[in-house]
């Protein structure tokens, strides 16, 4: 088992668009298929960069070292100096740059404009290998400099467009016929242990089943996603067949939603909740606010004082029977949300 968490977890709190946010993902992974990495999978025994010609292409190669980067560092460096410095480490230096949360322009933080650069030398790159006539634009640093800005601007006005609301938040029954299966994945930052946990209630409110599973280490997304293949596991053979799925990971909800690129890291665990999701049975799952997900993250956090593997529960653990209380009752909890 490994126990190292992954140093690079405060990803995920990073501002970035969710296509971006993806690639940077498969990128610490060491997943990009680079000359480099084909190889290291037996699909080619050229390691030769396809720009320069002139070096083996690595990550480090791909994103800092290749002349044709370069320009396109140095076409961005007025902006971002730090971003062009060459003396540290790979690895080092992509943590120095997406630590990096200075205000440029006192709007884009500078982690941001990295990590879209880096994605842009990436996709530049892609078309330069299926066609040789591309040539990178005359001015990258502006294009990217535009990608990021209409972000931005797009998710301001989003955030503006909907006048704010405060909002009573409280789990809800399912309708007659129906189970719901609340799920939740927790993560301790400190060792990197994960844990996931759920639970099955019917339209009267009242407990069917539930579970809480000890994961060893992984991502917050790792525990998010078994939470819900157990989950849906245990509904499937609890023969329910009509259930919703309910999960407070939006992310986990829209890796489940959208197709998968098959270099996805979690591309194993994500293609076994589809095929269960495709089942002869009625089963939604949706993304819901963690006021209304509460006993499932208590059963997530139990999670970590248990076993490894799955613990099943057949009637409410002690420990979460005062939350799952306040759920039958109705207690609410306030946020603020956009009013649609
Ligand atoms: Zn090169």
């Amino acid at each position: 088992m490994n126990l190292t968490p992954w140093k690079w977890n405060f990803i995920w709190k990073l501002l970035l668009p969710p296509r971006v946010l993806h690639f940077l993902w498969v990128l610490l992974h060491n997943r990009l298929l680079t000359n480099v990495g084909r190889a290291a999978r037996g699909m080619t025994t050229d390691l030769t960069c396809g720009r320069c010609m002139a070096g083996q292409e690595d990550e480090d190669h791909v994103f800092r070292t290749c002349s044709s980067s370069s320009r396109i560092w140095e076409d961005i460096s007025t902006s971002v100096t730090k971003s062009a410095s060459y003396n540290s480490e790979w690895e080092s230096w992509l943590f120095e740059n997406l630590k990096c949360t200075f205000l440029i322009g006192g709007r884009i933080p500078s982690y941001l404009l990295f990590v879209v650069t880096l994605w842009f030398i990436w996709k530049w790159r892609c078309e330069k290998v299926f066609d040789v006539n591309f040539t990178i634009p005359p001015s990258p640093g502006k294009i990217v400099m535009q990608y990021v800005e209409s972000w931005l601007d797009a998710n301001a006005k989003l955030e503006d467009s909907y006048p704010k609301k405060s909002c009573m938040l409280s789990w809800t029954a399912p309708p007659p016929g129906w189970v719901k299966l609340n799920v939740d994945g927790s993560r301790i930052s400190d060792s990197g242990f994960i844990a996931a946990g759920g639970i099955i209630r019917n339209e009267r409110k009242s407990w069917l089943v539930g579970f809480a599973l000890n994961k060893g280490s992984g991502d917050v997304i790792e525990a998010e996603l078994w939470g819900i293949f157990e989950g849906l596991n245990l509904a499937w053979k609890a023969g329910f067949r009509k259930v919703e799925v309910e999960s407070d990971s939006m992310y986990a909800v829209r890796l489940l939603s959208n197709d998968t690129p098959l270099n996805h890291p979690l591309f194993n665990i994500i293609s076994d909740c589809k095929t269960i999701l495709q089942r002869e049975w009625t089963c939604t799952l949706r993304h819901t606010f963690k006021e209304c997900n509460r006993t499932a993250d208590s059963l997530a956090k139990l999670g970590h004082l248990l076993h490894l593997g799955m613990s099943v529960f057949e009637d409410p653990p002690a420990q979460i029977s005062a939350v799952m209380e306040e759920d039958s009752r109705g207690l609410a909890s306030s946020r603020i949300i956009p009013s649609l």
